[in-house]
């Protein structure tokens, strides 16, 4: 079995997990349909079964959420094209395996035309799965509202900082709502506010600021991809237990270690609910 997931050190995927995910399964699943589906009755997962009988003929990805492109069969004109919506919510994986997983986390496992299967497994129940017209999201509130893309060239430091000024939230809570830009959650808003130097609870943040933290967004976020995301390298095994690619990270989890720019203990806090660390020095309000 092949797994694709990071949920195996507890941390909650982010864009560069997800991007990962998706190109892991580009050359799994592209051009296979999807024969049959059983998902768990939760309205988080039962729309699974709406797959059945599409062709899978690409796989997209919108901040954290997978697009999976399906295709009626035969072709139909005009094409009724539809997305499978994929999102991996703080603990879900996907899977392609050969046979049917025993899993008592299994939310929806589809049935391919080859005799494989492609699973969904969600331990904490928080993942997402739905079968839309494609592009239309108005029934899931954060996709349609998302941000752009980190690789937009149309989101400069101006647009960004504008984004940023539209509410007097935290900054870093402003990050994970997902508006002013996609697929930031809590490890890489932490690395990148610490790496621009912001502290994470400040309201207002000048449009020079604002320009250094979208470069240290997208610094954190290509680092990571090509590690293929903090928290899945090397996760091709069940139980493949690592805490290694944890030491990449400046921030996030480190909090109580020296900060490793001026050397001061790095704090932590709950802010908005979310835990939050970063250097009363280096990130003073
Ligand atoms: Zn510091």
């Amino acid at each position: 079995m092949l797994l694709l997931t990071g949920h195996y050190v507890g941390l909650v995927p982010e864009l560069p997990e997800v991007e990962t995910v998706r190109r892991q399964l580009v050359p799994l699943i592209v051009g296979t349909r999807i024969t049959g589906c059983d998902a768990h009755p939760s309205s988080r997962f039962r729309d699974a079964t709406l797959a059945t009988g599409y062709r899978i003929h690409r796989i997209n990805r919108r901040g954290k959420y997978l697009l999976i492109g399906l295709l009626p069969v035969p072709p139909a004109d005009p094409i009724p094209t539809r997305e499978l919506v994929i999102h991996l919510g703080m603990t879900g994986g996907v899977s392609v395996c050969s046979s049917p997983p025993n899993d008592p986390y299994l939310r929806a496992c589809w049935s391919l035309e080859d005799g494989r299967y492609m699973a969904f497994r969600d331990i904490r129940r928080f993942g997402r799965l739905a079968v839309v017209a494609t592009g239309e999201y108005s029934l899931l509130p954060t996709l349609h509202r998302l941000g752009p893309e980190p690789s937009d060239p149309s989101l400069d430091g101006a647009a960004f900082h504008s984004a940023l000024s539209s509410s007097r939230r935290h900054v870093k809570t402003k990050l994970l709502s997902q508006r002013p830009i996609a697929g930031v959650g809590n490890i890489y808003a932490d690395e990148a506010l610490w790496r621009a130097g912001i502290n994470p609870a400040a309201r207002r943040v000048g449009r020079e600021r604002a320009t250094m933290l979208l470069d240290s967004i997208r610094e954190v976020l290509g680092e990571a991809l090509a590690n293929n995301g903090t928290t899945l390298r090397d996760y091709r095994t069940p139980g493949g237990e690592s805490g290694r690619n944890q030491d990449r990270l400046d921030c996030y989890g480190r909090g109580g270690q020296p900060c490793r720019s001026c050397g001061e203990t790095l704090a932590t806090r709950q802010l908005d609910q979310r835990t939050t660390t970063w250097c009363r020095s280096c990130q003073a309000r």
